[in-house]
């Protein structure tokens, strides 16, 4: 037996125990190590989800885990017991329509951990040990930590993101939110050649965050409202927008520092926005979604063995896992906290 962090209504969160599940032979057994608590996590813990989404049954939360191999199934012969790893929490069919164009994720039948979008709940990965498919396991360098392992995925989101905005060498780039996600879409716009960043956000705690991963200049909105005006002369500056906060005023507030034909990248969840269509048509924006990410996991983990993104500013504390409660409470302290982590091991 073994232990793991249960939602099982708002406020309700508890540590119990929990079956690891029969080992077969294309599968990997795997000590938890580190896990990073979420936006979506936060959402089931103070609201019992998001949008229509609800918690209808018990659910092991998490979904950005490192772990350490603890057996290997008997057909698998190219990774050992002992290889410390970032695991996807991505688990697309491989055979639905989107997946057989190489949109895994958009899935029609995937199982992505710790979600209440389908019944029964898909668990998550908030526990000591879990049972993974070989393709979710992605080796990490001995130099990454658990923490920065655990990284993986936030780091995967934010690629996709920069991906959705197509090439971005010499592109002025604004960020509006800089929680764990924005600063990471800072480090992956940097990394894909942006000329100039600009961070926005009400908080300095991610604002600080954001200079320290390579913003060029960070901009407390709650402080300077007007700040970004500056930016709108001659139809504005920035090729490309991030926008991270999912917060209408963010959005519709940037709009007029974008330059005609800019890009608009949706990455945060908010409720619903009202988009002023005339600005959209006048400037001839073009405002997308960006979802989870596929390969990008892959991608975020040979960034990190490789040295070329460095994720450790953003991890600002790790909880022991007695003490997930407490944990899952700071997480959602803004003013303080960034990437707030357990440590299972
Ligand atoms: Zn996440
Ligand atoms: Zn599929």
């Amino acid at each position: 037996m073994q232990q793991g962090i249960v939602i099982h209504a708002p406020h309700d969160l508890r540590i119990q125990e929990l079956e690891t599940g029969a080992l077969q032979p294309q599968q990997l057994k795997v000590k938890v190590k580190a896990g990073g608590i979420c936006g979506s996590d936060l959402h089931y813990y103070h609201h019992g989800g998001f949008g229509v989404v609800r918690i209808k049954e018990p659910m092991v939360l998490g979904h950005e885990v490192s772990g350490q191999i603890a057996e290997v199934g008997s057909d698998i012969s190219d990774i050992q017991p002992g290889a410390r790893i970032a695991i996807s929490p991505s688990r697309p069919c491989g055979a639905c329509k989107y997946c057989q164009e190489g949109k895994q994720n958009h899935c029609l039948d995937m199982r992505f951990y710790g979600s209440a979008m389908r019944m029964p709940h898909v668990q998550g990965a908030f526990r000591q040990e879990i049972v993974i498919e070989r393709a979710q396991a992605h080796v990490v360098a001995d130099h990454v930590s658990d923490g920065e392992a655990a990284m993986a995925e936030p780091l995967s989101v934010a690629l996709h993101a920069v991906r959705r905005a197509g090439p971005l060498v010499g592109k002025r780039v604004l960020v509006t939110g800089c929680g764990p996600i924005g600063a990471l879409v800072v480090i992956a716009a940097r990394r894909a050649g942006a000329l100039e960043v600009v961070a926005t956000d009400v908080a300095k705690m991610p604002l600080e965050t954001a200079v320290k991963v390579g913003a060029d200049r960070a901009v407390n909105m709650a402080e300077t409202p007007d700040a970004l005006k500056e930016y709108a002369a001659d139809k504005g500056h920035f090729d490309v927008l991030f926008e991270v906060s999912g917060n209408e005023r963010a959005l519709v507030g940037a709009l007029e520092a974008l330059r005609p034909q800019a890009i608009i990248v949706q990455v945060g969840l908010g409720g619903d926005i009202n988009f002023p269509a005339n600005l959209l048509v006048g400037k001839e924006l073009d405002w997308r979604g960006a979802f989870r990410f596929h390969e990008e996991f892959a991608m975020a983990v040979e960034l990190m063995n490789k040295k070329l993104v460095d994720v450790k500013p953003l991890i600002t504390a790790t909880y022991p896992f007695e003490k997930s409660v407490e944990a899952f409470e700071i997480a959602g302290d803004r003013a303080k906290m960034m990437k707030v982590q357990i440590s299972f091991a």
